[in-house]
C-alpha cells in the first residue's frame, strides 16, 4: 500500500513538488501524531463583540511605542535584518529592571520564549512539571518536545505544596500570577521551591504588572528564569513580544536555541519604547485594578465565587451549578469569556478585565441570567 500511486498525488509546481498523502503521517514523530495541540482562545472577526476571553488589554498601547514603530516604517529599516539579540531593547530593559542586559532573552511573544526554554532544558523523554490548574500550553510544549508532563495540584488555598513532590523534573513552570485563578504565591515560596529543585524553575510573569510584587530578584539564583510579555499589561498582544530574565551564562545558551531573527525590527522598536513609557503602564494598570475590584464585588453579589485576583482577569465559579450554560448564553449575547473545565476542580469562567463600559454590559447580562 505504501507505494500505491493512487494514494499519492504529486502536484508539479514551477520549481518544486508537493507530496500529498494520508500516509505521510507515518513519517511524523509519534509524539506529534499523538498530541491534540494547544487551542488558543477564540479570536472572532465580527464587530460588536465584547471580548473578555484572552486577557487582552482594553486600553490602547503607549503612543510612544506606536511612534517608534512608525519611525521604522518611515525609514529604511525593514529592508535589513533586525538585530538578532535586540541589543537596544536589552539595554533598556536591563536599565528598567536593574539587571545585566546580557541576562535578557528576547522572544516573539513569551510563548516563543517558553518554547526556547523547553527546547534548551528538556531532553527527549524528559519530565516537565507545573502546579495545576494552570496555563495549558506547558503540557503542549512538553508533548512537542517528546517529554512527559505532570501536574502537581495547588493546595486548597492556591499555594505550592511543600515539600515539592517532583524535585527531579527537567523543567518546572509556575505561572505567577496563575491563570485561570489569578492567585499568586509569595517570593519566599518560589525561592524555597527553586532551592528544592534539581532542575530549572521558570516563573511565568505574564500578568505580574497587575500584581503587588514580582520575582526578578530571584533570577540571582542560578536555576531561576523569569518570563514576561508585552501582550497584556502593555496592550501589545498583536505585536508578539516577550522576554526572559536569567543569569547571563544561561541566556548565552538560550540564544543558541532560538531562531536568529525571532523578533522583527518593528516589534523590537515598539517593545523598547513601550517599556520606556512606564507612565502609560501605570495609568492603564490603575484603571484595570479599579475595574477588577468593582467586577469582583459585583460578580460576588450575583452569586459567583471569585478568587481575589492579582491579574487582569477574574476566575468566577458557582457552587450551585455548572457555568457552561452561562458561558453559552453570554456568547449568544456577543459577550465572549473563557470557559474552562479542569478535572477535579469543576468548571469556571475566566473573565478578562475589560473597559468599564464592557464590564457594565457583562454585569447587566449576568443579572438577567442568574
Ligand atoms: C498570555 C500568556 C502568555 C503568553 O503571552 P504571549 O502573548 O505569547 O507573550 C504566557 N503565559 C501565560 C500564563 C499567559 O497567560
Amino acid at each position: 500500500m505504501s507505494s500505491s500511486i493512487s494514494t499519492i498525488l504529486f502536484i508539479l509546481h514551477p520549481s518544486s513538488f508537493i507530496l500529498f498523502s494520508d500516509e505521510m503521517s507515518q513519517y511524523l514523530r509519534p509524539n506529534i501524531r499523538a498530541m491534540t495541540g494547544y487551542t488558543p482562545g477564540e479570536q472572532p472577526q465580527g464587530d460588536g463583540i465584547i471580548k473578555l476571553n484572552t486577557n487582552e488589554n482594553p486600553y490602547p498601547p503607549s503612543q510612544r511605542a506606536l511612534e517608534a514603530m512608525a519611525e521604522i516604517l518611515r525609514t529604511d529599516r525593514l529592508r535589513k535584518y533586525p538585530d538578532p539579540l535586540g541589543t537596544a531593547f536589552r539595554k533598556s530593559a536591563g536599565n528598567l529592571f536593574g539587571v545585566d542586559p546580557d541576562g535578557i532573552l528576547i522572544g516573539n511573544g513569551s510563548d516563543d520564549v517558553l518554547t526556547i526554554l523547553t527546547r534548551a532544558f528538556v531532553p527527549d523523554g524528559g519530565l516537565v512539571v507545573s502546579p495545576t490548574p494552570s496555563y495549558l500550553l506547558y503540557a503542549t510544549l512538553a508533548e512537542i518536545q517528546g517529554a512527559r508532563f505532570e501536574g502537581v495540584p495547588y493546595t486548597r488555598d492556591w499555594q505550592l505544596p511543600m515539600p515539592w513532590p517532583k524535585p527531579n523534573a527537567n523543567l518546572t513552570l509556575v505561572a505567577n500570577p496563575n491563570s485561570p485563578t489569578g492567585t499568586m504565591v509569595a517570593n519566599a515560596a518560589l525561592e524555597s521551591l527553586a532551592k528544592e529543585l534539581r532542575g530549572p524553575l521558570i516563573i511565568d510573569e505574564a500578568y505580574v504588572d497587575f500584581a503587588d510584587s514580582h520575582a526578578i530578584a530571584l533570577t540571582r539564583l542560578p536555576n531561576v528564569v523569569v518570563t514576561r510579555t508585552l501582550s497584556k499589561s502593555y496592550s501589545l498582544a498583536g505585536l508578539r513580544f516577550g522576554f526572559a530574565i536569567a543569569a547571563p551564562a544561561l541566556v548565552r545558551e538560550f540564544v543558541k536555541v532560538k531562531d536568529s531573527y525571532n523578533c522583527d525590527a518593528l516589534s523590537l522598536a515598539g517593545a523598547q519604547a513601550a517599556l520606556e513609557d512606564q507612565d502609560h503602564l501605570r495609568q492603564t494598570r490603575a484603571k484595570i485594578l479599579a475595574t477588577r475590584a468593582r467586577m469582583t464585588k459585583d460578580l460576588r453579589t450575583l452569586g459567583f465565587e471569585v478568587l481575589p485576583s492579582q491579574a487582569n482577569f477574574v476566575w468566577a465559579t458557582r457552587a450551585d451549578r455548572p457555568v457552561k450554560r452561562i458561558f453559552e448564553e453570554l456568547k449568544q449575547r456577543k459577550i465572549l469569556v473563557r470557559y474552562m473545565l479542569y478535572a477535579g476542580h469543576g468548571d469556571g469562567l475566566r473573565i478578562s478585565v475589560g473597559s468599564d463600559a464592557e464590564v457594565d454590559r457583562l454585569l447587566e447580562e449576568l443579572k438577567k441570567l442568574v
